[in-house]
């Protein structure tokens, strides 16, 4: 049984979920997985460049434990381009400060707060607009 853990506060959704090497059939390759505080841990300390106390209190979570999921992410991402597999981003016990809608039709994308009621693209007026919060809580 998987211990139970402090729910990962994490700032916006991820806007890429899948990634694969170029000119192979996804059925031939190997899947190797970074949830969600994966990708927060290693955005914040190697994207955003935080240290690591200083991100671990936005994510709500110990340093230590901070420390082990940029090592398990940093990990994942040597595996996924060394052997050349495919890596998908999802899974993990978070919870979103703020979402993000996307337009299907125009691909506009807004950062919005999570409680904020559907709603048309302001860009282009199609309702077709996804939640990628919500997509993350089917998974
Ligand atoms: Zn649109």
């Amino acid at each position: 049984m998987r211990q139970s853990y402090r729910t990962r506060r994490i700032a916006l959704p991820p806007r890429y979920r899948e990634f694969k090497p170029r000119g192979v059939h996804a059925r031939k390759l190997r899947n190797t997985y970074l949830s969600i505080d994966e990708y927060e841990a290693l955005r914040l300390a190697d994207y955003v460049k935080l240290e690591h106390a200083e991100a671990a209190k936005c994510m709500n979570i110990s340093r230590p434990t901070f420390t082990r999921l940029v090592e398990k992410a940093r990990g994942q991402i040597a595996t996924a381009i060394v052997e050349g597999c495919r890596l998908i981003v999802r899974g993990g016990n978070v919870e979103f400060e703020r979402t993000i809608r996307r337009c299907r039709h125009c691909g506009e994308e807004k950062a919005v707060p999570m409680v904020s009621p559907e709603s048309e693209c302001p860009d282009c007026g199609s309702g077709d607009v996804e939640d990628l919060a919500r997509e993350d809580a089917l998974e």
